[in-house]
């Protein structure tokens, strides 16, 4: 039988052998779906809000067992998987709160005996392929809309966190969402390419850019919904006039959270020359500060690396800046194991010949590169394929507006970053992706909607 074996990344140690989901497995699945969703859509929209009402209900109630299975199968510390969680009840909140305006059918002309409405009708199945790092957050921007508005779902979560992904299946279904209605399904890459193979209405994945690519060739042709949520290089500049403490720790965080393993997370940090220096000193003594150990002590800071390939990937990047100039200001090579393990890692006197500054890390590795004036900063942030978000920071309101308006990239930050926020549409352009979640396009995307034209009939006179 082909199984998938469930690793915990802080220690190498097998917490579960789950039997991976067959592809014969996936198209009954795919074809219970097709045959339930009807029914579905045709429930009452309060109902299916019911449902997920239930659904926040068990997140609330469950809360530290949840935060448990994904810090032990992705390495995640437990403070930050609380959080993930506790924020996941603010998106639930939102999508409950604007389903009904979002998709009620709209009259948009009446007048001469003519009218013209717009339905919001589901896509029908739609797949989501999912990423392992903020699992919640990202199962649940696809899920949660697209079961609101009346779709049926077939769910992969990642391999790195299935375990979540089952949690999350689970409360839905104990909430009242119908088995064939949402499907988990288990496995890696191959049950992805099964679920690629049914007939489905959409496409909605998150994860890296390569696979990403692949996956649009693959539905080359097909006349599906498909939204890709990619990876990013995302940068922040720190003008000469920045508040230099609230930079340096507002940044240290963007850079390592989730031991920098947020597709939003700061991946490149240009500063003014006239601050560098200092902005390095005090930068590097923040992120030393930060305690790295076990994920489920509640004093960790950075914890494992999920995926074991990436620790060469960081590996690689830091030899390579190094080779061409970089100072190596802190950290700079794996942890000692059992498990997968990288220091946080500061460099500087980088610059864009480096993978460091061009490829995502996705990693808790940052490099520092001093800029001579803002037009400087602005051509090296769009200097990349990417554009996710990016970040100015400085006392300057008009300054920051100015430098945002010319930085590709779908979400931009003033004196903040690496933050999402329910009410405003999450997407990237050029390899970020394409496609929105979240605020009400995320809901509406779920959605197609339908042109009304409706004539009455002249009364009929008999002369
Ligand atoms: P990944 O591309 O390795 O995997 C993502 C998903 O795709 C997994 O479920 C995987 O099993 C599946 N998959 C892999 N090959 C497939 C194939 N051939 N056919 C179908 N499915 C396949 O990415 P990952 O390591 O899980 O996630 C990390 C990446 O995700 C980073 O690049 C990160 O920036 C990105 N990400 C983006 C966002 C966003 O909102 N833009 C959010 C989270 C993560």
């Amino acid at each position: 039988m082909n199984t998938l074996s469930v690793m915990n990344p802080a220690n190498g140690e097998i917490l579960r052998v789950l039997p991976a989901t067959t592809p014969d497995r996936v198209a009954f699945r795919a074809q219970a779906a097709r045959a339930a969703q009807p029914g579905w859509a045709a429930l009452a929209l309060t109902q299916r809000m019911g449902c997920i009402a239930r659904f926040r209900e068990g997140v609330v109630r469950d809360q530290e067992l949840l935060a448990r299975v994904m810090t032990q199968e992705t390495g995640k510390p437990i403070r930050m998987s609380r959080n993930e969680l506790g924020s996941l009840l603010g998106r639930i909140d939102f999508f409950l709160a604007q389903v009904e305006a979002t998709t009620a059918t709209e009259t948009v002309f009446d007048a001469d005996g003519m009218i013209e409405q717009i339905s919001h009708p589901p896509l029908g199945v739609v797949v989501n392929i999912s990423a392992w790092n903020y699992p919640w957050f990202v199962g649940c921007n696809v899920v949660v809309p697209a079961l609101l508005t009346g779709n049926a779902v077939l769910y992969k979560p990642s391999e790195y966190s299935t375990l979540t992904g089952l949690e999350l299946t689970r409360l839905l279904h104990e909430a009242g969402v119908p088995q064939d209605v949402m499907a988990c399904v288990v496995g890696g890459s191959g049950t992805g390419a099964a679920l690629l193979a049914q007939p489905v209405d959409g496409v909605f994945f998150t994860g890296s850019h390569a696979t990403g690519k692949h996956i649009a060739q693959q539905l080359a042709g097909r006349m599906l919904r498909l939204q890709l949520e990619l990876g990013g290089k995302d940068p922040s500049y720190v003008c000469d006039d920045a508040d230099l403490q609230a930079a340096v720790a507002s940044l240290s965080d963007g850079a390592m959270y989730n031991t920098g393993q947020s597709c939003c997370a700061v991946e490149r940090i240009y500063v003014h020359a006239r601050i560098h220096d200092a902005f390095v000193d005090r930068f590097v003594e923040c992120v030393g500060s930060f305690r790295r150990g076990d994920p489920l002590a509640e004093d960790t800071y950075i914890g494992a690396i999920t995926r074991p390939q990436q620790l060469a990937t960081l590996e690689a990047q830091v030899a390579d800046a190094r080779t061409k100039g970089a100072k190596l200001l802190l950290g700079g090579g794996r942890g000692a194991g059992p498990g997968n393990w990288f220091e946080p890692t500061v460099l500087s006197e980088v610059n864009h010949t480096m993978e460091l500054m061009r490829e995502e890390s996705f990693g808790p590795v940052i490099g520092i590169q001093r800029v001579a004036s803002d037009d400087e900063a602005v051509r090296l942030m769009n200097d990349t394929r990417y554009g996710l978000t990016a970040g100015v920071y400085t006392c300057d309101a008009e300054r920051a507006r100015r430098i945002l308006a010319q930085v590709k990239a779908g979400s931009v930050y003033w004196n903040c970053c690496d933050r999402v926020s329910p009410r405003l549409p999450w997407g990237g352009v050029d390899d970020s992706g394409v496609g929105l979640t979240l605020s009400t396009y995320g809901i509406a995307t779920f959605t197609r909607p339908r042109a009304w034209h409706l004539r009455a009939p002249e009364p009929i006179t008999r002369s």
